[in-house]
């Protein structure tokens, strides 16, 4: 964590949670931060629900004037027409997203979603006002090569390095190895700050010093409240992106007091 950048913890629901469940976890959530005095100014806290919660959870922060934000989990890159099942940038921005998490490995994994896809998906991101959370990261197989710092700074590299100056410094990169979402085999500290540090490296060699010093780098992968402090510790990890733990209310709040 560092001093200027405020961290982010970021609960990505996946495909869990109707609207009512939706509801019912962000009363409790807005509850149990109030009641620890939760500071949010200190540390963003930021919930990525299923498409179908979205605005259940729009008219909830807007009448209870809740300072949690959110976001939605991916975007379609057209803006407008004959698009069977897609979901615009600007309907998601209209919804008052602030975030799209774009290109998740289940995305990559799941969807035709390849880094072209992805480049996009960041800029309609962008191009509606919003914040694209671009996750990228190694597999196992990079990393028993030893060519996962290489492989993480690419993927980085090539979805952002024909953006403007000021299209790259509203990015929030997720440095998630696919080895360590949903397996309870988290990195260690080091490993999150050395892909942290690389791909902050890179974007000060492509965009400057101001980019590289505002972009918020996440770590994504079995994050707990038992790994979250160690690893929030070093100085290139600005928060988290949480699968399994930010399904349940409390570990979730834990970790955001922990940040
Ligand atoms: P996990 O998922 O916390 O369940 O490992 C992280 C993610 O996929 O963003």
């Amino acid at each position: 964590m560092s001093a200027t950048r405020v961290p982010l913890v970021a609960g990505n629901w996946k495909m869990n949670f109707d609207h009512l469940e939706a509801t019912y976890f962000v009363q409790k959530f807005a509850w149990l931060l109030r009641d620890a005095k939760f500071d949010y100014r200190r540390c963003e806290v930021s919930l990525f629900p299923a498409f179908t919660a979205l605005r259940s959870v729009q008219v909830l922060v807007e009448a209870d004037h809740l300072h949690i934000t959110y976001g939605a989990q991916s975007v379609s890159v057209t803006t407008q027409g004959a698009f069977t099942g897609d979901v615009s940038a600007d309907m998601l921005a209209r919804l008052g997203c602030r975030y799209v998490i774009v290109g998740h490995s289940e995305r990559r994994k799941y969807h035709p979603e390849d880094d072209a896809n992805i480049v996009d998906q960041v800029r309609a991101v962008l191009a509606a006002g919003m914040q694209p959370i671009l996750c990228l990261g190694e597999s196992f197989e990079e990393r028993r090569q030893g060519i996962e710092l290489e492989f993480a700074v690419g993927q980085a590299h090539d979805v952002t390095r024909d953006l403007s100056d000021e299209e790259a410094a509203r990015l929030i990169v997720a440095y998630e190895p696919v080895w360590a979402i949903g397996t309870g085999m988290v990195a260690t500290p080091q490993t999150a700050q050395d892909a942290a540090k690389a791909i902050r490296d890179d974007l000060r060699d492509t965009f400057g010093p101001h980019v590289a010093e505002v972009v918020r780098i996440l770590y994504g992968g079995s994050v707990t409240s038992k790994n979250c402090t160690q690893i929030i510790a070093e100085p290139d990890v600005d928060g988290f992106l949480i699968g399994g733990a930010s399904l349940d209310v409390e570990e979730l709040a834990r970790i955001a007091r922990l940040t």
